[in-house]
């Protein structure tokens, strides 16, 4: 896309704390973050046209990567197993419930499409200055789907069952995986060089007088706007001006409160049930990862044990830390809070491991009567206590700890 219009200061609204700022016009890799909370406002890319480049090949190496075979496994060549990441959907509809076909589907493969193709449609119309109505509109859509986009995380739990399908059979690595592997690099490289503030600029400009007094703001393209008010709609993205609250933070906490329950049943029951010659083993969590240590393979112990329980622990209590502080709130440690959100913002995404491992090993490892994994009960709860917790992470904004606590403005 093109250079930033404006080489100028721009004055725009830090989504994390609401604090009104002007930053400068930023040389190319210079970075900007916020005078109070640190949050990067801004980094200035050097490739403006490489995140289009990786959106194109990810929408082009994303069909391969999802329908062509992706594994294959044989136990001495008599018996053998050809995987497909779009297998796994129905042999998880089969085995345990919907709801988790359906989001793996959308986690893995449509999520990232779509997201592919949002990205697509705003920089080509930015490079080639196509008239695109509610072009704002599709770059914050774009920007909303990052967090449910787990090509990343697919990976991982691809690594981890691909370790446990060789234990018992040759592995075979296919076209599929590695086009996946392709798919989940390109979103990293894409990701870091996004240019969000000169997308933002080339949309909508940002407001260039200074910051007298307090202006009503964004909390998702960060516009401070001078001629609107709290609760109109944002000139740029589309979203409202100075949400309110209440729509914020009751969801978030309710997703919370729903969460807490579901871990009796996802840390009691198994989350996958091998069928071997020698019986069958149902593994829990905890119980994997014992099994896992006392085989010798403590590393991928770890991720699992940091992943499926870690985690989610430190997440549901994080939250319910920041949530009671918007509630009851202090003045001191907003910062050190700003910061410890953004944190769970990083990490939510990464319980989704477990399950997936359970997802990609059910329909690799499907030698009946030899070894065969299958999805177990506590898969579900476990896939659904995630997407609890990611949608209170996204639904609370550390903005509504400064606005309850009285320092917004100032
Ligand atoms: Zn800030
Ligand atoms: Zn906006």
């Amino acid at each position: 896309m093109a250079d930033v219009r404006n080489a100028t200061s721009v004055t725009i609204t830090c989504a994390d704390c609401g604090r009104t700022q002007s930053i400068p016009a930023l040389p190319p890799g210079a970075e900007a973050e916020c005078v109070r909370c640190d949050r990067l406002l801004a980094h200035r890319s050097r490739l403006f046209d490489l995140p289009l480049a990786c959106a194109m090949a990810i929408f082009i190496l994303l069909p391969p990567a999802v329908f062509m075979p992706l594994l294959d496994s044989t136990i001495k060549h008599l018996l053998s197993d050809e995987s497909r990441l779009v297998s796994s959907v129905p042999v998880i509809y089969s085995e345990v419930w919907f709801p988790f076909a359906f989001g793996f589907l959308f986690f893995a493969f449509l999520f990232p499409a779509l997201r592919a193709s949002f990205q697509i449609v705003v920089f080509l119309s930015l490079r080639w200055k196509w008239k695109v109505p509610q072009l704002g509109r599709i770059f914050r859509w774009s920007e909303e789907l990052r967090l449910w986009c787990m090509t990343d995380v697919v990976v991982i739990a691809g690594t981890v069952a691909y370790y446990r399908a060789n234990i018992s059979a040759d592995v075979t690595v296919r076209v599929g995986a590695w086009c996946y592997i392709a798919v989940a690099a390109l979103a990293f490289i894409g990701d870091r060089a996004l240019d969000r503030r000169a997308v933002w600029n080339e949309i909508f400009p940002d407001s260039v007088v200074p910051p007298v007094r307090h202006l009503a703001s964004c909390d998702v393209c960060e516009l401070a706007v001078m001629d609107r008010r709290p609760g109109d709609p944002c000139p740029r993205c589309g979203s409202r001006l100075d949400r309110d609250i209440t729509p914020r933070f009751a969801p978030a906490l309710g997703a919370v409160a729903a969460a807490i329950p579901l871990c009796l049943p996802a840390y009691s029951a198994s989350i996958m049930v091998n069928d071997q010659l020698t019986g069958v083993l149902e593994h829990t969590v905890l119980g994997t990862v014992q099994l896992l240590a006392d085989r010798g393979y403590w590393q991928i112990g770890a991720v699992i044990l940091i992943a499926g329980v870690v985690i989610p622990i430190v997440e549901l209590f994080g939250l319910l830390w920041l949530l009671a502080r918007v509630r009851f709130p202090q003045k001191n440690g907003l910062i050190i809070r700003t910061r410890a959100y953004r944190v769970l913002h990083r990490l939510v995404r990464w319980p989704m491991i477990i399950p997936f491992i359970a997802a990609l090993a059910a329909p690799i490892v499907d030698f009946r009567g030899i070894d065969d994994i299958v999805a177990g009960p506590g898969a579900t709860p476990l896939f659904m206590i995630i997407v609890l917790i990611t949608f209170a992470v996204r639904y609370f904004e550390p903005r509504l700890m400064w606005k309850t606590a009285g320092e917004e403005a100032t």
